[in-house]
């Protein structure tokens, strides 16, 4: 399917605009007149430039307060409509979106209304123009789609056509599958477009809070598929006004608006196959099995700081890369590469962020099947030279310049420890009973957080979980969990809004590092604890007044309690059970180690102990000497 994006939704002059919005794979723009006004191209040049970008212009908009004018008023339209007409075809397009009238003085009816549209389809057609009527949601007389397209059937021109708009379908709660009954033929373009579930004004909650199509809370898939099931076959196009992306970076808005409206037709097709949705096909969201392994970049003393820790969270370094400065470090489950490389990927890692998390590995069914899933909604595949012996294994670039890579049973890449690592990867270590990584934090700024969300959810078979805010004594933190369904795969997102949190000093220190923390389960957090403080592990010391709050919330017997505040161990329990976390002292820029047992199917992540780790690191922070702002 053609695929288009309103120039309105993104960051820049025009220029800047067409050159994200064409790298990102869109076929087409909607153009604002805004957008057009303010170039100092004249139409037929702007027209060009947006041709020589490889892009069509799929609509012209907006034109507001046509239909239902009182006779001087009617005049006077019909004028501006000719005027617009001459601009279209100075830039080369041939459909103009009219959007349902909001003026004090227009009358209602609808059949007032369809005689406005004849009229004005024939003044089109005589210049192969298209004009296309969309009910706005607070449309004076007409603000429901089947309102409008009674306008459209009973204007009965066939240069006169329906616009849909997901948002104002969806936002007034309208079943979408009315559109299924609309000839497709009829429907002259599509807009989707998201939005948070939020009760406020629906003008104010559409200028402002639209987001891409899966990240917000409406059916907007539910949508898609009704309009295909008409048999509409003409461009889909985002037409998205947020405050917040018009802000951002135009290139990591369009890319997320490709990768959401792509995921959404391929979503489209899955749920209801019998529709011709014309997209080239790509594996469904790929299930995670698990976290093969986590990498660190490091060097020099931040490299032996490093392996240090791992050595006193019984980490064993078990061999080294045949050929690269790289060591593999195990434990239970769980595999930690560090690798000390100067020229590799991981030394340019190194160089910007210091010692940090740089590459990720996942165990797939088909680590081939994901990067085409993956490339396919925008991600860029990654690969570097290889030395000696080593593998080619599938990658992508994930987000804020780290690398996702892929395993699976197939071939070569079933035995890839052993061929890069030799024999000694095979070991096995108990070390201090840890067991699995649970679970890898990422952070961000609280504008990134969408497109880390949407990045995961579309990519992976993964669900998302309601947004909590953190307290941070010195600003809030919002925090997302996402998660495969067995838990085999979890990922929590914390957007930083001010740099003086724990998280936003992070990111200036770290220069926007992704990982912050790795969080690793045991299934006996006081055995661990006691063999961790064997190894010379230091926890993070936590407050006398946290205890003395445990006791009162919880019923803990005491002598639990007591080792609990012996060991720093932090509790929660939710519905399914019980919960135990204690953390490392910082190291590098900020990063930590949680060390967590979850009992009977706890599904949270502490979420409610966060305000007094993020205290008591800032406080240790504080008393050590290491900046925490
Ligand atoms: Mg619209
Ligand atoms: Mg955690």
């Amino acid at each position: 399917m053609k695929t288009s994006i309103a120039t309105v939704s993104i960051a820049g002059n025009l220029r800047e605009k067409l050159g994200a919005i064409a790298d990102a794979g869109f076929d087409g723009i909607e153009i604002f007149e805004q957008d057009f006004i303010a170039d100092a191209g004249s139409p037929r040049d702007v027209g060009r430039m947006i041709r020589d970008h490889g892009l069509e212009i799929t609509l012209f908009q907006p034109f507001r307060d046509f239909e239902g004018l009182p006779a001087g008023l009617r005049a006077k339209a019909f004028d501006r409509a000719e005027r617009k007409f001459d601009l279209m075809q100075d830039l080369g397009t041939d459909l103009i979106l009219l959007c349902s009238s909001v003026h004090p003085e227009a009358l209602g009816g609808i059949d007032r209304a369809a005689a406005d549209f004849a009229e004005l389809g024939d003044r089109a057609a005589r210049r192969g123009l298209r004009v296309g009527y969309e009910a706005l949601a607070w449309g004076r007389h007409v603000n429901d789609h089947r309102d409008a397209w009674e306008v459209v059937r009973r204007a009965d021109h066939p240069n006169v056509g329906l616009i849909l708009d997901s948002f104002h379908t969806l936002a007034r709660k309208i079943d979408p599958d009315t559109i299924r009954r609309i000839p497709g033929d009829r429907i002259f373009f599509v807009q989707l477009a998201d939005a948070p579930a939020i009760d406020m004004d629906l003008l104010y909650w559409s200028r402002h809070f639209r987001n891409m199509p899966g990240e917000g809370d409406l059916p907007v898939e539910a949508f898609t598929r009704a309009v295909l099931a008409t048999g509409y076959a003409g461009p889909v196009s985002l037409e998205i006004f947020n405050d917040q992306f018009r802000g951002s970076s135009a290139r990591t808005i369009t890319r997320d608006g490709y990768r959401a409206l792509i995921a959404t037709l391929d979503d489209v097709r899955r749920s209801e196959p019998e529709l011709t949705v014309d997209l080239p096909p790509m594996p469904a969201r790929i299930p995670v099995q698990g976290i093969a392994f986590v990498e660190f970049a490091t060097r020099n003393g931040e490299a032996q700081s490093l392996k240090q820790l791992l050595a006193a969270l019984g980490f064993e370094a078990v061999a080294s890369h045949i050929a690269k400065d790289i060591t593999l470090w195990q434990q239970g489950g769980i595999r930690i590469v560090v690798n000390e490389e100067a020229d590799d990927f991981a030394g340019t890692a190194f160089n910007v962020h210091g010692t940090n998390v740089c590459d990720i590995g996942l165990s797939v069914d088909s680590a081939a099947d994901t990067v085409v899933r993956a490339t396919a909604l925008g991600a860029s595949p990654f690969s570097q030279p290889l030395g000696p012996g080593q593998l080619d294994i599938p990658a992508i670039r994930g987000l804020g310049g780290s690398v996702l890579h892929f395993l699976d049973d197939t071939g070569k890449l079933a035995d890839v420890w052993s061929i890069e690592f030799g024999a000694g990867s095979a070991r096995d270590v108990t070390g201090a009973g840890l067991v699995a990584i649970d679970h890898i934090a990422q952070t961000m700024t609280y504008g990134e957080m969408l497109s880390w969300s949407l990045f995961y959810t579309s990519l992976f078979r993964m669900g998302k979980s309601p947004m909590v805010d953190v307290v941070d004594p010195d600003g809030l933190v919002r925090s997302q969990a996402l998660e495969t369904d067995t838990g085999s795969f979890r990922i929590t997102l914390n957007g930083a809004e001010s740099h003086r949190t724990l998280a936003g000093a992070f990111l200036s220190e770290s220069f926007g590092a992704p990982v912050q923390h790795l969080a690793l389960a045991t299934n006996d957090i006081f055995a661990t604890a006691a063999a961790l403080a064997d190894r010379g592990f230091e926890a993070l010391p936590i407050s006398q007044n946290y205890y003395a709050d445990l006791a009162a919330r919880f019923d803990i017997p005491a002598d639990t309690l007591d080792r609990m505040r012996a060991a720093n161990i932090l509790y929660d329990e939710d519905a399914h059970g019980a919960f135990y976390q204690l953390y490392s002292r910082p190291f590098a820029n900020g990063m930590f180690i949680e060390i967590l047992e979850r009992r009977n199917g706890y599904a949270g992540y502490g979420a409610p102990n966060a305000p007094f780790r993020i205290a008591a690191q800032k406080r240790f922070m504080r008393q050590s000497g290491i900046p925490s702002r």
